[in-house]
């Protein structure tokens, strides 16, 4: 048996008094010693005596390894692995929630456009009734008013305010703000809340949200709108979801378009949602009305471009088939949590 043969502590302290105990044969050999010859007794004692040394020496050191994987064995055991811990069911104790679907929608409306090349911009919800309505081409009396009836603010005159028809009044502040740091051409889009005096009902509601678009820049044609127009329409719906302009009505826009793009639910067959036609109403645009440029400054001999809008709470709805747009606005927790 060797020593190295031994692997534990309790092995090695077993087999201790067999190799240099009172009778393992190297004592039987020392105590021998005395019935030598004198003459070669003393040799053969300091001989044993350096076995024994040896030896001892080597049971030592091997205690000493045997100390240590005993000791990295039982650290090795009181180790935690991945996995050996498992807490479950926990919950966070706070529901953190999510963005609205209004918001969620606006935002990726906006990285639809700041993909195509637009940047965002915002404009105040509390405007005068020049930016909201005289700048954009309609007057105190003008008929398109009516179809504006919003929240009018009595401050005295000679100024009267409103909540915000439209977000169109951000686009007369970005062409003054153009103008007055010579950095044309623009190519903006401008989310935004609005309010108007509706009763809400199944598809309308008196605080809605819309984004509008704005491109003044040379050589600008009514191809370029019906091209952004298809562009959105695809990345923001699917590519299976398409536009299509009809002849319309703005102020501030000559010639105007509604657009219209496949219905969402029908996918272009014909059902009740788009009275059988295949398309529903989006939005509308057209190019920017020569006395809009004017009114703020921008020589139309020079400079051209086009305006579209639609609501933010209108693309959510038909993304979603969400039958009435009240939901959007009640916070019932149910309804929103399909959303997150
Ligand atoms: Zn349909």
């Amino acid at each position: 048996m060797t020593i190295r043969a031994l692997t534990s502590i309790e092995a090695l302290r077993e087999a201790e008094p067999a190799i240099t105990g009172k009778r393992s044969i190297l004592s039987t050999l020392q105590r021998s010693l005395g019935s030598l010859e004198p003459s070669v007794r003393r040799d053969a004692g300091a001989e044993l005596q350096d076995a024994r040394r040896v030896i001892e020496e080597a049971l030592e050191a091997r205690r000493g390894e045997l100390a240590n994987a005993a000791r990295s064995q039982a650290l090795a055991a009181d180790r935690l692995e991945l996995g050996d811990v498992v807490v479950q069911n926990v919950r966070c104790p706070v529901d953190a929630g999510h963005p609205s679907l209004i918001a969620s929608t606006q935002r990726h409306l906006e990285d639809v456009f700041v993909a195509m090349g637009f940047r965002v911009s915002e404009g105040p919800e509390v405007e005068s009734d020049w930016y909201n309505f005289e700048a954009l081409n309609i007057p105190p009396a003008h008929p398109a008013r009516g179809l504006w009836d919003t929240f009018y603010v009595e401050l005295g005159e000679p100024e009267t305010v409103v909540l915000r028809t439209h977000t169109s009044p951000t686009q007369i502040h970005l062409m003054e703000s153009a103008v007055r740091t010579n950095s044309l051409p623009v190519h903006a889009v401008m989310p935004g809340r609005c309010y108007r005096r509706d009763t809400p009902d199944a598809r309308h509601l008196a605080t809605f949200h819309q984004i509008e678009g704005l491109v003044v820049d040379r050589g600008i044609t009514f191809a370029d709108l019906a091209g952004v127009i298809e562009t959105f329409t695809q990345a923001f719906f699917g590519p299976d979801i398409s536009s299509r302009l009809r002849p319309g009505f703005f102020p501030f826009t000559e010639p105007s378009a509604e657009f219209e793009i496949t219905c969402t639910i029908c996918h272009g067959e014909g059902c009740r949602t788009c009275s059988q036609t295949g398309w529903i109403e989006l939005g509308g645009c057209g190019m920017l009305d020569p006395a809009v440029l004017a009114a703020v400054g921008i020589d139309a001999e020079v400079w051209s471009g086009f305006a579209f809008g639609f609501g933010i709470d209108r693309c959510a709805q038909m993304r979603h088939q969400i039958s009435d747009m009240r939901a959007l606005i009640e916070n019932d927790v149910r309804f929103l949590r399909q959303f997150s």
